[in-house]
């Protein structure tokens, strides 16, 4: 990548700060286009919010009982392109609402065939009413007692860093130049005060850099409003940061292959449980925050508040003890003006020119980047007079895309890579017992998926610090051990990334 940037003479045509799933998207977007496109993240591809979601590619039922039908119809549509260019990380999977009130059968049996029939040719299966015999045999782990049935509707679920990963490969193969560990550290401006590039540095090297480009993009999330005072110093904020939590327990909490939504918890909200990569995820919170954090932590009264709403549902009361993981993320919401409840914000993307040129893009959600990218390339293709060029990405297939990838076994996830991955390290036993991750991950991932640092594999590449955290500790020295050797590093950067990881770590641990 560095040695792209090297060749590159003139300016760019657009520079996106921010690698999650909106910055990553634009630079998918424009460099489809044809432009010309550097992209800088200050850590990680999807070290912020886009891998701490829920895992859910869907309208969100959510928003139309806020009577938002226009922004789950535009949802669902995403959904289904998704599904289409990624069929390998997008899984088809049914929801269960549980019945414990005679009039909740035909209230969301009502709504879901509403939010179903808004799918139109995007929909992922009709929703149905299910007897408790049904509801039952779906969810063997659910509470029987005072259960009257369920009404079932069908979504989509991925694995969002995975995604990620796939979408920095498909932006590099449209000739996007990518940069992980390259924070923005300033714009620069021309003569009359329009932003016209940025500074950064190479976080690894400390080698200082500045480009120029005729629109710089901010897609930084939760962190937007910073590089937008940095453009201009008076700027009014625009995001109201909210974090939510998941806790990850094993399997045996959600036996089947559903997944529950309960649509009104007390703090009301929705709450999912839902089987992930052989464990069961619960969530999420919403709890409003001061300022954003790039490792956020986990409130004691978030996994309070999880694990009490768990136990009115669940069979098997989950304790502290059961927990595996917990994660936590920041939505990037766009202030109303009015302040007040964050689950009552907006979910729709917002795009926002300032006076110095500076594009901001945020909001949204992960099932919408794709939307989102194409509305915010349009504007700043006009906004840098670039040639007017369509989107293509609604028909762009996504790197590793296999219409059965489940052939694949274990590694399904990886879509067409899977056998090359299968093929990176002859040592096929998994690094720890209680996850299926072997060496040939970690080898693939610092080959091929740019992994910078252990926790680079065990957050990102493969899910192990989200899935088990003590397992994930476990693994670190010998994913430092198998990194240093490939990056030719010393004893010295090996001790020091298992250091850090253990730091991090610490946030993942239900303390
Ligand atoms: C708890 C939770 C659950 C969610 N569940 C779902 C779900 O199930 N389905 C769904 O569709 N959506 C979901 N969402 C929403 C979705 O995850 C977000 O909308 C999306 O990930 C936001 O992506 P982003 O790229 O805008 O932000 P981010 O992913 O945070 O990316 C911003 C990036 O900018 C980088 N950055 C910041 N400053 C700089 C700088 N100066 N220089 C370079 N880089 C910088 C950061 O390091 C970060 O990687 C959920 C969100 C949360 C919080």
């Amino acid at each position: 990548m560095y040695r792209r940037l090297r060749a590159h003479s003139g300016p760019w045509d657009m520079i996106v700060a921010g690698g999650g799933a909106t910055g990553i998207g634009v630079a998918i977007d424009a460099a489809s286009r044809g432009y010309d496109v550097l992209l800088l993240e200050q850590s990680d591809f999807g070290k912020g919010t886009s891998s701490r979601s829920t895992k859910l590619v869907h309208g969100g039922v959510r928003y139309l009982e806020q009577g938002n039908v226009s922004l789950v119809m535009e949802a669902l549509k995403e959904r289904g392109l998704l599904a289409r260019n990624a069929p390998h990380l997008v899984r088809n999977l049914g929801f269960v609402v549980p019945n414990y009130d005679w009039w909740e059968a035909p209230f969301y049996g009502i709504g879901l065939k509403l939010y179903n029939l808004l799918a139109g040719k995007y929909g992922f299966g009709a929703s149905r009413i299910l007897s408790r015999e049904e509801t039952l045999a779906r969810l063997p782990t659910i509470k029987p007692e005072g259960l009257r049935g369920g009404v079932i509707y069908f979504d989509g679920q991925f694995d969002d860093s995975r995604l990620l990963i796939n979408l920095v490969a498909t932006a590099f193969e449209q000739g996007a130049t990518l940069l992980n560990y390259a924070p923005v550290t300033g714009l620069t401006k021309d003569s009359e005060g329009f932003v016209d590039g940025v500074r950064f540095h190479d976080a690894e090297t400390g080698e200082e850099f500045e480009a120029r480009a005729r629109v710089v993009i901010n897609a930084t999330g939760p962190f937007a409003d910073i590089l937008r005072r940095q453009a201009d110093a008076a700027v009014e904020p625009m995001i109201a940061p909210s974090q939510g939590i998941h806790l990850v327990f094993d399997r045996s909490f959600l036996a089947g292959d559903d997944a529950i939504m309960v649509p009104h918890t007390s703090d009301g909200r929705v709450m999912f449980a839902i089987p992930w990569h052989g464990h069961t995820v619960v969530g999420t919170t919403d709890t409003p925050i001061a300022e954003p954090a790039l490792e956020p932590a986990p409130l004691a009264q978030e996994i309070a508040f999880i694990l009490q709403t768990s136990a009115l549902y669940l069979a098997k009361t989950p304790t502290r003890d059961d927990i595996r993981s917990v994660f936590a993320g920041i939505r990037p919401l766009v202030k109303s003006g009015e302040g007040g409840n964050t689950a009552a914000l907006s979910r729709d993307h917002t795009i926002r020119i300032e006076n110095s040129g500076l594009v901001t893009v945020c909001g949204g959600k992960w099932t919408t980047y794709r939307h989102m990218a194409e509305d915010c390339v349009n504007q700043a293709a006009t906004l840098a007079r670039l040639p007017d060029r369509p989107c293509v990405t609604g028909h762009l297939n996504i790197h590793g895309f296999h219409p059965s990838s489940e052939k694949f076994g274990r590694l399904w996830m990886y879509g067409s890579d899977a056998p090359l991955v299968e093929q990176t390290a002859e040592n096929a036993a998994p690094l720890d017992s209680d996850l299926p991750y072997t060496a040939a991950e970690v080898l693939w991932a610092v080959r091929e998926e740019l992994a910078r640092t252990v926790e680079d594999v065990l957050a990102r590449r493969t899910r192990a610090l989200f899935l088990n955290s003590q397992a994930a500790l476990r693994m670190a020295p010998r994913v430092a051990l198998l990194m240093a050797e490939e990056l030719k590093q010393d004893a010295a950067w090996e001790a020091e990334q298992v250091r850090n990881f253990r730091e991090i770590a610490r946030n993942y641990l239900p303390l």
